[in-house]
């Protein structure tokens, strides 16, 4: 049941994106808001998506509703046999699907393609349901009795995802949530919604029955209709940090288990003996790879002792050869923002910046990139002498935009880096495996790499965030979303053999 997704070429413009639900395309209710939905590239309107109000979204949750009692018989293995046969589709399909993305979000199509298999590899993860489900078992835990703990799924399980990663994000969620005997509703960024309508559309081909995975596009009417329901059991939310905090609070209060992932700030701590070439072409990826719009992205750079000098002199000379055009074209490094609007308040930033002191060595504002002169581009942006109290410190940009923080020492970084409000990710480069320990063990922050710049775990771990980038208990994929997507139960039994036995008033202790 695949309709192939439009292109820019065959398609009406603008497109109209409705919902999936229950197996098959929704069209917008009549007289529904709607948002638009731009290339990025080119600044053209590409799509109107619907806006999902609280009736049409309820009528999604009630789809999962009805589904989720048949989905959690079906065994593990033929869970993990669909699953199986999406992973297959994901391949198959990898193209597409990376370019659905760099046409909404704008990043490069390698990236794009990147992003697709990161979530790919949660789907594997989620193929291995029979092994990770299996619970334990305590033979005699008393006088012919045996006690054993099982995980079951919880129910409907919602999904609210960021425009940055349209693939990824949602892949961190759904594939261990179904995989696991759950049903879900997915929310996706109404900024970029033709790939995880896509996604949905594959997961019928691939045989999961009708109603396990509904997309409901829209914004905050559509959230506040998933977060209050008594349909909906748990919450999954990744975006900013305020958001994340209105969705864990409001979700949490109507009973639901949440996990809910916010904002960034990840720091790099360079130490004086790392090779200032090999930093610099770890920063330069990681700053301003996908526009520098990642959770994981590092935007400040703090650099210890001496590193400053060298490592700016690298970094000015690889900046000056960045390929900046549209994500299509072949070879570029960096693509444009995701809208107009974050361009202006990115724009904003870097002003601000300049005003409160720091020293501005690239200037990204005046980028533009011939024959995509309406295009949302900011050319990289680099500052120097970034002082703690800055906003442009201390606040999430999300944009092209790298700060330089010189410290004294290991310890001032690592004081820096605790002092944030945020606690992502963060890494160190060194050659000094003494630095790299004292800075792993003490950092508060949920991801670390040595020398490694975006630490972002594999499927089959789990990822996340301290401080401020995580409301809730647990990471998502791997083994914590497992936990997540389960309810424990531990079962003790007994099969006497004859006799009535007698009345116990004590609390049982096993003989
Ligand atoms: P966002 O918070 O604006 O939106 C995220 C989701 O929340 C979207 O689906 C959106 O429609 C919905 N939403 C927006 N406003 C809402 C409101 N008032 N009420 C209810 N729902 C609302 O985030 P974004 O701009 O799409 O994504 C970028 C942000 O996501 C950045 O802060 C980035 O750090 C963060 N992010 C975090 C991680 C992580 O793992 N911690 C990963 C990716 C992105």
């Amino acid at each position: 049941m695949s309709t192939p997704a439009p292109t820019r070429s065959t398609a009406p413009s603008p497109l109209e994106l409705g919902h999936f639900i229950d197996g098959k395309p929704v069209a917008a209710a009549t007289g529904a808001r709607h948002g638009d939905v731009y290339d990025p590239a080119t600044g053209e309107l590409r799509a109107h998506v619907a806006f999902a109000s609280a009736a049409e979204t309820r009528v999604a949750i009630a789809a999962a509703r009805a589904a989720f009692p048949g989905w959690a018989k079906v065994t593990p293995l033929q869970r993990a046999r669909v699953l199986f046969r999406f992973k297959g589709l994901l391949e198959t399909h990898i193209d597409e699907l990376a370019r659905l993305i760099t046409l909404e979000h704008g990043k490069v199509l390698s990236d794009a393609r990147g992003e697709v298999t990161r979530g790919l590899e949660v789907v594997e993860f989620a193929c291995g349901i029979p092994q990770l489900l299996k619970g334990e078992f305590s033979e005699d835990v008393g006088s012919g009795i045996d006690s054993w703990s099982i995980r079951q799924p919880l129910g409907v399980c919602a999904g609210i995802t960021p425009f940055n990663f349209p693939a990824m994000v949602p892949m961190w969620m759904f594939p261990v949530a179904i995989a696991c005997g759950n049903t879900f509703v997915l929310k996706p960024s109404e900024k970029d919604p033709s790939c995880p309508l896509r996604l949905a559309e594959l997961l019928a081909e691939a045989g999961l029955p009708a109603g396990v995975f509904n997309v409901v596009n829209g914004d905050r009417e559509a959230v506040d209709t998933l977060l209050t329901d008594p349909g909906v059991d748990a919450v999954s939310f990744v975006g900013s940090t305020p958001i994340a905090e209105h969705v864990h609070r409001t979700a949490a209060q109507h009973g639901k288990r949440v996990q809910a992932l916010g904002g960034a700030k990840n720091h790099m701590v360079v130490m004086p003996d790392a090779d200032p070439d090999r930093v610099a072409n770890a920063l330069l990826g990681a700053a301003y790879g996908s526009a520098g719009e990642r959770c994981m992205a590092i935007s400040v750079a703090v650099t210890v002792g001496d590193a400053a000098e060298p490592l700016i002199a690298a970094l000015t000379k690889k900046i000056a050869g960045l390929r900046i055009a549209s994500g299509l074209e072949p070879g570029a490094e960096m693509g444009p923002l995701v809208t107009r609007e974050h361009r202006e308040k990115v724009r904003n930033y870097i002003a601000l910046g300049v005003t409160e002191g720091a020293k501005l060595l690239i200037d990204g504002r005046g980028h533009t990139v011939p024959g995509h002169e309406n295009g949302f581009f900011v050319g990289p942006v680099l500052f120097d002498h970034v002082e703690r109290h800055m906003r442009i410190y201390r606040e999430e940009i999300f944009g092209p935009v790298l700060a330089i923080v010189r410290v004294g020492t290991l310890a001032e970084a690592l004081e820096l880096v605790n002092e944030h409000e945020f606690g992502n990710g963060t890494s160190i480069f060194t050659n000094d495996g003494r630095a790299a320990r004292v800075f792993a063990h003490g950092v508060a922050a949920g991801m670390v790499g040595v020398n490694i710049p975006i630490p972002v775990p594999m499927a089959f771990h789990s990822f996340g965030g301290w401080k401020r980038s995580l409301f809730g208990d647990m990471h998502v994929h791997g083994p914590e979303g497992v936990r997540f997507y389960t309810r424990l139960k531990a079962i003790t039994a007994r099969w006497p053999t004859s006799g009535a036995g007698t009345a116990e008033f004590v609390m049982p202790t096993m003989k």
